[in-house]
């Protein structure tokens, strides 16, 4: 099983394009006018979002699972 990740948004860099929530194949992140959000639930740790940012606003964190 892959490792399990948590997304993390670097706000400095992210200016909202809506790229990565374009591209996430379960709608686990959504960008509004007020900012970036992430949906652990849904998130499938597949890693296209952090490819998909034109400017590599966005970082994998490992995600903690209690067994
Ligand atoms: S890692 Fe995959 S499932 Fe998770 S937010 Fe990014 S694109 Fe969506
Ligand atoms: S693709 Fe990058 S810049 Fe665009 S909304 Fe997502 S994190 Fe922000």
């Amino acid at each position: 099983m892959p490792e399990r990740i948590k997304v993390i948004v670097n706000e400095d860099r992210c200016y909202l394009c809506g790229g990565c929530a374009g591209v996430c194949p379960t709608l686990a992140i959504e960008v509004h006018s007020s900012g970036w959000e992430f949906f652990q639930d849904k998130c499938i740790s597949c890693r296209i979002c952090i490819s998909a940012c034109p400017v590599g606003a966005l970082s994998a964190e490992p995600l903690e699972v209690s067994e």
